[in-house]
Parts: C-alpha cells; structure tokens; sequence
C-alpha cells in the first residue's frame, strides 16, 4: 500500500466508524423522522421525554429541526412553580434550528429577507389579531403581551416549545433568517433582544451620551448582556456591580472597566462610595439595575448622579416592593427613571446586527454559555439554573 492509499483506508475506516454512532445527519439535505421528541413538563419540577409524530405542514407554515435552546429565568420559574398555569407544556422560548420543510406560501421572513430550506431561523412573537403589534413600531406594543412559542399550552401538534428535536412554526408566526449568526450567537438572540429594548429605552431620557459614566447592577446574563450592549455602542465607562467575584470578572470580559463588589461594604453609603469612586470621584450619570431584587433597586438611586437616568428592568417578575425616599431619591435630585420590559419585533431585528458588531469588537459573548445539556437531561439544564450554577445554561438536542 502507498502512504496515500494508507491514509485514504484510514480515511474510509474513521467515516465508517462515524456512521455507527453519529445521529443522523441533517435533515435539509436527508430525511425527516416519523416523530420528535419534546422535553414535557409534566408536573413541577419533571420533564418527560415524549414522542409524537411530525405532523405533514400546511402551505403557511415551517418545519424547523432545532439545534439549541437557551435556558430562562422565565422557565426556570415555570418548571419550579407553574407560576402561568401552562403544565403541561413544552418550555423553550430563546431557541433556533435549520428550515427542513417550508409550505409553499412562505417565501420572505418577517423582515423581508429571503427564507428557505436550509436557512436557520429564531422565532419571535406569534401575531394574534392585533393591530397594535406591528413589525417595525417601536414601543407601539412589546412583545410581553404577546403568545411565544415555548410558553404556550400543549396542543394537539405538541411540537410548539424548543426543548425538542423540531418545532412547527405555524401561519401568523414571526420568523427571521439569521443564517449569518452562528449558533451561540442566535442563542442569545432572545436574552440580548431585552438589553437592546432596555437601552433604547434608556436613550428616550436623552441622558445616556458616548461619555457617560454608567453603572450596571447584577452580573447574571442580562447585567452582562447589558455591559456588552453598551460596550458595543462606545460607551467605556462601565462599572458591574454584583455580590459575585467570578461575575464581576466575567463583567471586565464584557467591557466594564470596574467593578464594585457590593459584599465588601456595610451600608448604602459606603457603597455609593464605592461607585464614586470607580468613576474617579463623581456619581453615575445613568445606571441599570438587572437584578430582581427590592434591597438592590433601593441601592440604585444612591449610585446615581442629580439630573441622572436609571432604567430598571430586573423585575421581569413581581419580586415585592422596594423602599425608596421620592424626596432624596427621585424629587430633590431630578432624577429620570424608565422600566423596561421585555422587547419589541423591531428590537429583535436590532439584535442581529449587536451581535454581529459585538464579536467584530472582540467580546466573547460565546462564554456567556456555560454549560449544554442534552435534551434527554433538561431536568438537570433547569436544576443548574435554579441553582444559578453559571450563567446562560443551553438545552442542545
Ligand atoms: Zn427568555
């Protein structure tokens, strides 16, 4: 045997070898299965592993094989409470996957662009009769108010949440071609979509310049996610605020030049200190605060600078009340302060171009993934979460 005809038997012994084990490849180019799995939440805290048929698509829908799913705090707190009521259900709402069947009706995504098989897709809100959701009005209505896949009841297809091997994206659905983002990327669309909303939010108070001094409170997925947001406009000075040393590091990686460790100081005032003294001496001109807790979004105020903004957006959930003094806080230092929440469709789009911008600017994003689980182990992907065991946790089939 020659060296190449040895190495071209290697070649042929390794694919062989592939064969036997590698799960299917692709469906694009392959063949569709009878049937996909779903990750079912049954009951609190238990997810079954189910099977039911691939149903044939009608002419205005889409046949998706899911490549990964991020997990959320949002099912996270479905799977421990069913806070919505929704059990049982297929969970998954920050998922993308590869087109492998499209109905003849459907030719363009949601922005316009071109859409086939073979295109990888994330999905955004479902369309009910709603004049008020438009594709490109901003803060007309945000996508809170609107059905998701992921966070919808079984019905009788099943295939209608990401934790599962395909997913039907049926008539009147949000659909985006976002073949150019790979696959960590576009599993971040969904989180990084709420920080793209919360700064355009913040930029309503015309307080947020190139130059401002900005503090982010919290340093879970979306303190950082907000980091890297503003990181990527150009803004430079950044201070995290978290209780987490790892975090705050993490912070640094995303684009905060300092960070404050609130465990370190005994009070409120100590640690507004601590904030001044991270920008060289002056207050923040405009924080966030991205944490869901009340003692946090009392603190906040005390970072901020008289005549700056604060955008609160933490409390995705009622996390209680929080004690704040509307003379000192608020009143006497003219303070502006905006909630946000969740994000709009036109927001969604505006994602994609973030992360494309972030990674041409060197942030690792990707590190924000810490741990993927496959969907056989979803009981174990929410556990992590619960524990809050790193930072965005990813269900891969
Ligand atoms: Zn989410």
């Amino acid at each position: 045997m020659t060296e190449q005809q040895k190495i071209e038997a290697i070649v042929r012994e390794v694919i062989a070898g592939m064969k036997g084990s590698a799960p299917a490849a692709p469906a694009a180019s392959g063949s569709i299965p009878k049937t996909s799995r779903v990750a079912m939440l049954t009951e609190k805290e238990h997810f079954e592993i189910q099977e039911y048929p691939i149903p044939e698509i009608g002419d205005d829908d889409v046949l998706v094989k899911v490549e990964g799913c991020g997990v959320c705090g949002t099912d996270a707190h479905e799977f421990k409470r069913d806070p919505f009521g929704l059990i049982p259900v297929v969970l998954g709402h920050e998922g993308t996957g590869e087109i492998v069947k499209i109905g003849k009706n459907v030719t363009k995504d949601s922005a316009g662009k071109p859409l086939g098989v073979g295109d990888k897709v994330v999905t955004c809100m479902i369309f009910k009769d709603n004049p008020d959701i438009t594709m490109f009005d901003l803060n007309k209505q945000n996508v809170g108010g609107a059905d998701v896949y992921g966070l919808l009841p079984d019905d009788s297809v099943h295939l209608n949440g990401w934790y599962a091997d395909y997913i039907v994206v049926r008539k009147g659905s949000t659909i985006f071609n976002v073949s150019n983002l790979d696959l960590d990327s576009r599993i971040l669309i969904e989180p990084a979509a709420v920080l793209i909303h919360a700064v355009e939010r913040a930029k309503t108070t015309d307080i947020l310049r190139f130059n401002s001094r900005v503090a982010v409170q919290g340093c879970g997925p979306i303190g950082l996610l907000c980091i890297a947001v503003l990181r990527t406009m150009g803004i430079e000075n950044i201070t995290a605020v978290d209780g987490n040393e790892q975090r705050l590091e993490f912070a640094k990686l995303m684009g905060a030049d300092a960070t404050v460790n609130f465990r370190n100081y005994k009070d409120q005032d100590s640690l507004a200190a601590a904030v001044k003294d991270s920008f060289g001496g002056y207050l923040a001109d405009f924080a966030f605060q991205c944490t869901g807790s009340p003692v946090a979004h009392s603190n906040i105020y005390k970072f901020i600078r008289n005549g700056g903004g604060l955008c609160e957006l933490g409390f995705f959930i009622n996390g209680g009340d929080a004690t704040i003094n509307p003379h000192f806080d608020i009143c006497s230092k003219e303070i502006t302060v905006v909630g946000s929440w969740v994000y709009t469709l036109r927001d969604y789009a505006t994602t994609f171009d973030f992360l494309k911008r972030a990674k041409a600017i060197g942030l690792p994003l990707e590190k924000l993934i810490t741990h993927k689980f496959h969907l056989a182990d979803a009981n174990e992907a929410l556990q992590t979460n619960l524990r809050q065991d790193g930072l965005k946790i990813a269900i891969i089939p």
